[in-house]
């Protein structure tokens, strides 16, 4: 009898969530998320599975977000050939998200080849295409909440919502037999945990008495204050105030799914009351678009005290579908709003936004949601002076600002608040899916005061731990790992490249005259000799 976890993704990292759960029968996965941010986590998305596709029986999927459901496609053109069990939410998002995942795949593929091959260097195939996302489609099946579903002989699962996303889940999994004494063995996967409070969502719900939880820890070191409804809709009233002072576009990179309905019903209520001044927002993102049909459609399980169908259907509202109704509003001057994905300005086409407007004062750059360790919105964040977009450099003139008021993630007290309620946790609580402060973070409000701390684990990528003894018992894997765990949690080198190309830059351009700069390049050349 043996239950082991593995855990495949999202572990000391914010993306990439994938817990594979092996039994007698097979396998079980949670999630199957892309990498994003650094280009090391990212090459993994293009390197095989941790394990093989056609022994999965059965994916329980939490939520549509890309870095949760971003390689099912790949993982069903790999051989899966079992169900993928979701709400009907998340598989109304993912028919649009995980085709729109593969475009950009598709189109990333080609930018990349480009360059490898100006460089002799063999070109990539995608990591999946359009083509494949629409065929993973197939594998999907609906759950309702709070309703036990059977996965496999002697394994089933319940979703609780999680208040996250539009028909986000935690899932309760139950295997029969393999906990103490002959009884089930417990366990509950938070998926993303949402905010109190959040606007279109209802608090998150779950049971309690489990043996393992796993929690998610992405804000685990963050107390953000309390907010309402109407604190929230002045912060971003002032933001849109001071952005309109300066006269140029006021972007806000946004996910397409969520956070930007939630803006737009925000912006166009503000407008409506003359609270900030009429301008028109564009929704330049044809996911986007799509997503708001979904929501319009799952109204009536949203929020009642929003009139979400008026306010997404405002004449103030301009929706961009084409490349080139894209390219026509980057014409535009004087104060408007573009939002525009991806949230992260990793992807998407937040970036020819950006590298129209960044070196602009004029411009306000508006980061609403988490921003991961090596993406170009992280950079904005940190206050580079420079950043680097499709291979140009960029100088950033504009004002940066940030408003965490829309975070789709409970902070510190909320997850440890979310964690107490579902005591008794008798074997472990496994911390995933966070950056290292934020592991701690979220370590030290818990340990002892909610949870023993010998009881915690904060696991790395490709760890494994055997469930069925009376504590985790970790199974070696050193020959088995994708990266070493130094790699999996030390910032990555292509960031402090481009970060030092930038600095390098920066000092030459500054320089007082020619021979100046001379003297820099040949000390910089010298660094370089004694290095070898
Ligand atoms: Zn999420």
């Amino acid at each position: 009898m043996s239950v082991t976890i593995q855990f495949c993704g999202a572990a000391r990292t914010v993306t990439g969530s994938c817990t594979l759960f092996q039994t007698k029968s097979g396998g079980i996965l949670v999630d199957c998320g892309l990498f994003q941010g650094p280009k090391t986590l990212k090459a993994l998305n293009y390197g095989a599975f941790p394990f093989h596709a056609s022994d999965i029986h059965t994916v329980l999927l939490t939520h549509a977000h890309i870095d949760h459901s971003g390689l099912l496609p790949k993982l069903v053109r790999d051989g899966f050939r079992g169900t993928i069990v979701a709400t009907r939410g998340t598989i109304d998002l993912c028919s649009y998200m995980l085709p729109d995942a593969g475009s950009i795949q598709e189109s990333e593929v080609v930018t990349l080849n480009r360059r490898n091959t100006a460089r002799g260097r063999s070109a990539v195939t995608p990591i999946y295409t359009q083509a494949d996302a629409i065929a993973s489609l197939d594998a999907f099946r609906p759950v309702e909440y709070e309703t036990w579903v059977d996965v496999m002989p002697d394994v089933r699962a319940r979703y609780w919502n999680a208040g996250h996303l539009l028909g986000s889940a935690s899932i309760e999994i139950e295997f029969a037999g393999e906990g103490a004494a002959g009884q089930p063995l417990r366990l509950l996967a938070s998926g993303d945990i949402g905010p109190d409070a959040k606007l279109l969502q209802p608090d998150p719900e779950a049971p309690t008495g489990f043996d393992y939880l796993i929690s998610e820890s992405t804000y685990g070191n963050m107390d953000r204050p309390t907010t309402t409804t109407e604190g929230r809709r002045q912060r971003l009233a002032a933001e849109v105030r001071n952005a309109a002072l300066a006269k140029g576009a006021l972007l806000i990179p946004a996910f397409a799914v969520e956070r930007t309905q939630e803006l737009i019903v925000d912006l166009i209520y503000l407008m409506e009351r003359s609270e900030v001044p009429t301008a028109p927002v564009f929704l330049d993102s044809p996911l986007a678009i799509r997503a708001t049909d979904v929501f319009r459609k799952h109204a009536s399980s949203l929020d009642p005290n929003v009139d979400i169908n008026r306010l997404l259907s405002s004449p103030h509202l301009r929706f961009t579908e084409t490349v080139d109704e894209s390219r026509s509003i980057a014409k535009l001057t004087g104060f408007h709003i573009i939002i525009a994905a991806s949230g992260m300005c990793d992807a998407g086409r937040i970036r020819h936004h950006l590298k129209r407007w960044l070196w602009n004062k004029g411009c306000t750059v508006l980061l609403v949601g988490f921003q991961a360790h090596g993406t170009l919105g992280r950079f904005l964040e940190d206050g580079a002076e420079a950043v680097r977009i499709q291979g140009d450099e960029i100088k950033v003139a504009a004002r940066i600002r940030r408003i965490d008021e829309y975070s789709g993630h409970a902070d510190g007290p909320e997850l440890s608040r979310w964690i107490a309620a579902r005591r008794p946790v008798r074997r472990g609580v496994f911390l995933i899916h966070g950056e290292e402060l934020a592991l701690t973070g979220l370590f030290e409000r818990i340990a002892e005061r909610i949870i023993p701390t010998a009881q915690i684990f904060r696991p790395i990528m490709d760890d494994i731990f055997e469930l069925s003894t009376p504590t985790p018992t970790p199974i070696d894997v050193t020959r088995r790992r994708r990266l070493t765990p130094e790699a999996v949690v030390a910032f990555d080198w292509h960031n402090d490249m481009s970060k030092l190309i930038l600095a390098i830059n920066e000092r030459i351009e500054a320089a007082a005259d020619d021979r100046a700069r001379g003297v820099i390049v040949r000390k910089l050349q010298r660094a370089l000799e004694e290095e070898h």
